[in-house]
């Protein structure tokens, strides 16, 4: 899932997300909940209608984002005073607050919140954290059930959309409360889990031994979505497991900052080996960046700060990362998953 934090992925307009294929985009509760503002979404139909994008889309909660603001948020068993980033001003998400702004806004899956685990955290830390994950999730849902009607396209005549609330397994770096915190996210019941609290400073390894955890419990039946993740190699590594769904920032705001993701590996485009490259970023990339421009020029776009430089990037990244899913869907669809795993598709 490319990521539209402000309810656009930058510098990328939406009829262009839908020639890459963009299935779903994801949005930031915490960031639309203080600009434009929930109720501002509500009014103007929801997120799908302010932004006019038709096809799917998801919010997370908030928490991740309220849990970074390190000095300017306080947690208790409530939920989370934090201060705006924007003017400093005072601010409280609980569970049922982040249900309320995500039912607001209308996108067809909405997250819990949660607490993500500092890291590193010992066991009992962890477990404490885990435990109060678990007590948040009860309460969104509670809260979900009760006003899941109120979300702003509602029709009486029956949902064309419907919105779902998706449960999170903490646990931090410790295989057995991943296990406990899975068993007991789906004792709660939702009709599709995440995996958080990853890629916050571990090793690649563990990171791929807390989803391998994780996934031994969690029902194969329902989507299974690790939050925040990662290079090209890692996503098709982690689908090989058993992952359905990602979301990273990685190829926009890599492009932004001039990294590219090809078939030939990654590109640093301000490089001066590319002053006089005419040959196309991915020379494998059948994309419209690919097609028509050379590294020399987008060397020189973004060398010279040109606004078209971020915006050619982030449409070459994402459709490198869209056409490597495009090829593990290919790969499972043969029967093959095993394939995705050896690399063969990595490079598609
Ligand atoms: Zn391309």
């Amino acid at each position: 899932m490319p990521v539209g934090t402000l309810g656009s992925v930058k510098g990328v307009p939406q009829d262009t997300l839908e020639e890459l294929g963009a299935q779903i985009i994801l949005g930031n509760t915490y960031h639309l909940y203080l600009r434009p503002g929930h109720e501002l979404v509500r009014s103007m139909g929801g997120l799908h209608k302010f932004m006019s994008w038709e096809r799917a889309m998801l919010t997370d909660s908030g928490g991740f984002q309220v849990f970074s603001l390190s000095g300017l948020r306080k947690i208790n068993e409530n939920g989370v005073n934090f201060r705006s980033h924007l003017d400093g001003s005072s601010h409280l998400f609980t569970p049922e607050r982040s249900i309320e702004i995500q039912i607001a806004m209308g996108a067809d899956i909405i997250m819990a919140f949660d607490e993500c685990t500092e890291h590193p955290a010992g066991h009992g830390r962890t477990r404490d954290s885990m435990e109060m994950t678990l007590r948040w999730a009860r309460r969104c849902k509670d809260h979900f059930e009760a006003h899941k009607q109120e979300v702003p396209w509602y029709s009486a005549k029956g949902p064309e959309r419907q919105q779902a609330l998706f449960g999170i397994v903490q646990g931090g770096m410790y295989a057995d409360l991943r296990r406990e915190s899975a068993q007991r996210t789906v004792e709660i019941g939702f009709p599709g889990y995440a995996i958080g609290g990853l890629s916050v400073g571990e090793s690649r390894e563990k990171t791929r031994e807390m989803i391998a955890a994780t996934l031994e419990v969690l029902p194969e039946d329902k989507p299974r979505y690790v939050m925040g993740v990662g290079y090209p190699e890692e996503i098709t590594q982690y689908a090989a497991l058993g992952v359905d769904m990602m979301d990273c920032v990685l190829p926009t705001r890599a492009a932004r900052h001039g990294l590219l993701f090809t078939s030939e590996g990654r590109l640093n485009i301000k490089n001066t080996r590319f002053v006089q490259d005419q040959g196309p970023p991915d020379p494998a990339c059948k994309c419209k960046v690919c097609a028509r421009y050379s590294r020399a020029y987008l060397r020189h776009l973004f060398v010279a700060g040109e606004p078209l430089a971020g915006v050619l990037n982030t449409i070459h990244n994402l459709a490198y990362y869209l056409d490597t899913m495009r090829a593990v869907r290919h790969a499972i669809n043969l029967g093959d998953p095993s394939g995705i795993q050896s690399g063969s598709v990595s490079m598609a």
